[in-house]
């Protein structure tokens, strides 16, 4: 079991951030802002996919002004991004953000000011949003980067303070996974605010996915962390889909079953790697089996061989091991039944269903 660190509450519209709410997962959509059908469908996809909360970038006045029409039609929180310009965050804040999201490092403090004192009277939380890409040249080879990341964060925190916004939440991202969780544990004990986690410009999914699970996964098993953007050169779907893997990974989130599966070797008698694609694709189609109630995630093993196969999964609450034409099902280690091969998928799937009550 995780102990979170302790965190005071943020709402960004109806949805609680901090250490007694769920880890939330967010993204960023990839549209020219201004498109509002764009930017819509694929903020609808997002939160089909499961996200939570929902950023854009705010490139100028228009951009600002797009979200209220963004906000008229969709569902879920939406974040203006801010660089640079404090008046690009009054007018997202005029049209109904429902966060602002500012980069210190190139925002000049009385722009920060201003941006505090309005978001403050509005009752609009602000994420400071450290990137190591954008610190101040003069620290830069001074100090450590974590540590000039983990300093510009707490004096802007002092600035926003003193004008009365006390709804903050603070993310400090690098691309190098090792400075990012140096940063986050640098900073974690200082402050109750919430914690927001990301590797930034992580790379391509094949990269972008390793980066992110190390970087977050260690942080989130230290307790670190309250919501999560995972950052990928790719469809900002899989950033989703990734976010939500980790976040279940850890045993933070329940999104539905866990499948495990064997690597396989020279023992195995079947297409494990067909077999188990074929499984997942049905799960996941199968809402009923979804079970998003449950305490916990089902645990589902689908091992290559009946002498090993029980026994290497014994941690998984059902599954089914192969041998020559045939699959034994098994729950806690132990065969309830053995089928044939051909049907074993549906076999599992019957299986669990008419044990889902039993199962936990
Ligand atoms: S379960 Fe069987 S087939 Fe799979 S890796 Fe272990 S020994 Fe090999």
């Amino acid at each position: 079991m995780i102990e979170r660190r302790k965190t005071r509450t943020v709402m960004v519209g109806a949805l609680a951030i901090g250490s007694p709410h769920p880890v939330r997962v967010q993204s960023m959509t990839k549209t020219d802002t201004v498109d509002v059908d764009a930017t819509v469908c694929q903020i609808n996809a997002l939160e089909k996919a499961g996200c939570e909360i929902v950023r854009v970038a705010v490139r100028h006045m228009e951009a600002a002004r797009a979200i209220r029409k963004i906000k008229a039609i969709t569902n879920i929180p939406v974040v203006a991004d801010i660089h640079f310009d404090s008046k690009l965050a009054m007018e997202s804040l005029k049209n109904g953000a429902d966060k602002i999201r500012i980069n210190p490092g190139n925002m000049p403090v009385e722009g920060m000011r201003e941006v505090a004192k309005a978001a403050a009277k509005k009752k609009i939380p602000v994420r400071i949003g450290v990137n190591s890409g954008s610190l101040p040249e003069d620290k830069q080879c001074l100090e450590r980067e974590s540590d000039v990341m983990a300093a510009l964060a707490l004096r802007s925190m002092d600035i926003l303070r003193e004008e009365g916004l006390l709804d903050i939440i603070v993310s400090l991202k690098a691309s190098d996974v090792r400075t990012t969780v140096e940063a986050y544990r640098g900073i974690a004990e200082k402050f109750d605010c919430p914690l927001h986690l990301g590797v930034t410009a992580a790379g391509l999914p094949a990269d972008g996915i390793v980066r992110s699970s190390v970087g977050m996964g260690s942080l989130l098993l230290d307790g670190i962390g309250d919501t999560i953007r995972v950052s990928l050169t790719g469809d900002p779907v899989c950033e989703v889909d990734t976010a939500k893997r980790i976040l279940s990974s850890v045993g933070l989130r329940n999104f539905g079953p866990e499948i495990i599966s064997c690597p396989t070797c020279g023992r195995c008698r079947v297409d494990l790697v067909t077999l188990a694609g074929e499984f997942e694709e049905k799960l996941r189609g199968n809402e009923k089996l979804t079970f998003p109630d449950a305490g916990r995630p089902l645990v589902i093993a689908l091992m290559g061989c009946e002498i090993n196969g029980p026994g290497e999964a014994k941690n998984a609450d059902i599954g089914i091991a192969f041998g020559s034409g045939t699959g034994a099902i098994f729950e806690n280690g132990k065969i309830l039944n053995t089928v044939s091969a051909d049907n074993a998928i549906d076999e599992l799937l019957r299986v669990i269903e008419a044990r889902r009550s039993s199962l936990w």
